[in-house]
């Protein structure tokens, strides 16, 4: 009778067992297929931007975390210009801490090889975790460039045992390794294209850079039946200001001009420099009237106020303007001559505005 009752309670033990092991199992299971499909999407990030967002929002709502924060050291603010230059400033991503140097930030840091796994403390990761004071346990995973420590990705939890020091660290080394990986790639990517399609001298974006983005906002508009307007801008009479003042005041008027068209247009647009001292800018979904508007507004900024010229002088400098659009065809299917057509119809009306006197708008009926 008693041997039959240990049995029984045996089994009901070896019962649980299996049963606290399943769930185990299952539990582990869904964290690889979760930590799976976050490292994907990691890696399937194309631009920095969308990694950065992946790494501190989407590891957060995945991991059911309080804090989310990436440091990253970038002491030629390099990366900071390449996330300016995408239109996504650094200060707009919560949690994204860029720093001239690691030292003094977390004493962490002196030695970060692996993941750093332990008790929140104020003193130690209040810089890391800025403004926060509701963890209990984080963890700190290195973030490295050609083996060289380039800062961290922190988590940080209210919940004390969920990063400990006795707790495995290789899911969270592999998960640094993997955005380590991922934040090289998209910054080497945001360089290449920085490089070529931007134009050294106003750092507008260039020619180049111009006829893939015609190409898309054709397909666009095409696709919304939207109306786009392209806009060129020659300068008037430069070449009296090369031949009066030398190349290198040219330049200078030629970045002036560009500031100045610049803080007209509005971020939608597509702003480049086509050639010499010719400006051309895109202005997706916008009538012609309203281009017009936005032409005459250029034109004012552009002659608003003399340019200094080297030596003291000053210099009158105006601008013409010519503008067509389209709001291409349901069926057209060759977008890159309409582009071509497009710009060639603005270039029409241009040449009007300098015929008519100069310093003014023309508008063209397009392709
Ligand atoms: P118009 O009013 O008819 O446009 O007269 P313009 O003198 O502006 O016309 P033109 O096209 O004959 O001259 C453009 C000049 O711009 C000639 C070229 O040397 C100069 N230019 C082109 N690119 C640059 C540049 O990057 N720097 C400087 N300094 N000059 C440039
Ligand atoms: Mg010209
Ligand atoms: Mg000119």
């Amino acid at each position: 009778m008693q041997e039959a009752q240990d049995l029984r309670a045996r089994l009901q033990t070896a019962e649980q067992a299996l049963a606290d092991l399943r769930a185990e199992v299952e539990r582990n299971d869904a964290k690889m297929h979760r930590t799976q499909q976050r490292e994907l999407r990691l890696l399937h990030s194309e631009d920095l931007q969308t990694l950065l967002h992946e790494l501190i929002d989407g590891i957060q709502r995945n991991h059911g975390l309080q804090q989310v924060t990436v440091v990253l050291c970038d002491p030629n603010h390099d990366i900071r210009h390449l996330l300016l230059a995408a239109g996504t400033p650094a200060e707009n991503f919560d949690g994204l801490l860029m720093v001239e140097s690691l030292t003094g930030l977390a004493p962490q840091y002196v030695a970060l090889r692996q993941p750093w796994l332990g008790a929140f403390a104020a003193c130690d990761h209040q810089l890391i975790f800025p403004g926060v004071s509701n963890l209990a346990s984080v963890a700190m995973i290195p973030l490295t460039h050609r083996r060289r420590l380039i800062g961290s990705l922190n988590l940080g939890s209210d919940d004390k045992k969920r990063f400990t020091r006795e707790h495995s660290a290789d899911f969270l080394a592999h998960l640094g390794v993997i955005a380590s990986y991922c934040i090289d790639n998209t910054i080497n990517r945001a360089r290449l294209l920085r490089s070529g399609f931007t134009d050294v001298l106003t750092g507008w974006h260039n020619r180049r850079y111009l006829q893939v983005r015609l190409h898309e906002e054709l397909a666009r508009a095409r696709r919304d039946q939207a109306h786009i307007a392209c806009l060129i801008l020659d300068v008037d009479h430069f070449k009296s200001v090369n031949d009066t003042y030398g190349h290198a005041a040219g330049d200078h008027v030629l970045q002036e001009i560009a500031n100045r068209v610049d803080a007209q247009v509005r971020k939608s647009d597509v702003a480049a420099r086509y050639g010499g001292e010719e400006f051309v800018v895109l202005l997706p979904d916008t009538p012609i009237d309203a281009a017009v508007t936005l032409a005459e507004r250029i034109r004012g900024a552009v002659s608003s106020a003399p340019y200094e010229m080297p030596g003291g002088p000053t210099r009158e400098i105006t601008a013409s303007i010519g503008i067509a659009g389209i709001t291409p065809d349901e069926d057209a299917d060759d977008l890159k001559t309409l582009g071509e057509a497009l710009i060639a119809h603005a270039d029409v009306a241009l040449y009007e505005a300098k015929s008519a006197g100069r310093n003014r708008v023309a508008v063209d009926g397009g392709p």
